[in-house]
């Protein structure tokens, strides 16, 4: 196996990123723009720029980054409001809901095993589930008001600069 796919293969595995979205090129990874939606929301649910994939997105929990260092993406225009909440809201109700449940048919037990079990674990994997949630419906955002259009434009000209974001040279997007 050539080095340059054994580091392609790791860049993909902990980075977590789309396969067509980074290359390695002399031992550089470039960043470049996912090539679908599910790129982008990937990206974003990993804590790292959609649009570029090379930096985090999040300076603090859940605080994005006002610009992308790599990219120079604005993310102080993008506000995902009550969404994430909703997003952890309905993904813990499927998860809690039939496990209380499920425990109470078969075992009964009084009240405060519930509070005992299920207060802490909601309150962990809300938090686990809060920045990922955030970030993807970010990604969402960005892909729908811009994203797509770049794709597209990309895909007919690789060698093109977004006319909306200003793109970097690809000298700022090396080794990121
Ligand atoms: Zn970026």
């Amino acid at each position: 196996m050539m080095v340059a796919e054994m580091v392609t293969m790791v860049d993909m595995l902990f980075h977590r990123d789309h396969p067509n979205a980074t290359s390695v090129d002399d031992g550089n990874l470039i960043c470049l723009r996912p090539s679908s939606v599910m790129g982008a929301i990937w990206r974003g649910t990993g804590g790292r720029c959609p649009r570029c994939g090379c930096t985090r997105l999040f300076k603090r929990f859940l605080k994005p980054v006002s610009r992308c260092v790599a990219c120079g993406e604005d993310w102080n225009a993008r506000s995902s409001d009550d969404f994430p909440p909703y997003i952890v809201i309905l993904v813990l109700g499927h998860i809690i809901a039939p496990g209380m449940i499920g425990l109470e048919t078969m075992v009964h037990p009084p009240l405060w095993v519930h509070l005992v079990i299920w207060l802490p674990l909601v309150a962990i994997l809300g938090a686990a589930f809060i920045q990922p949630a955030k970030g993807g419906v970010m990604a969402l955002q960005w892909w729908l008001a811009d994203g797509s259009d770049q794709a597209s434009e990309a895909a007919h000209n690789p060698e093109g600069a977004s006319a909306s974001t200003p793109e970097p040279s690809s000298s700022e997007l090396r080794g990121c």
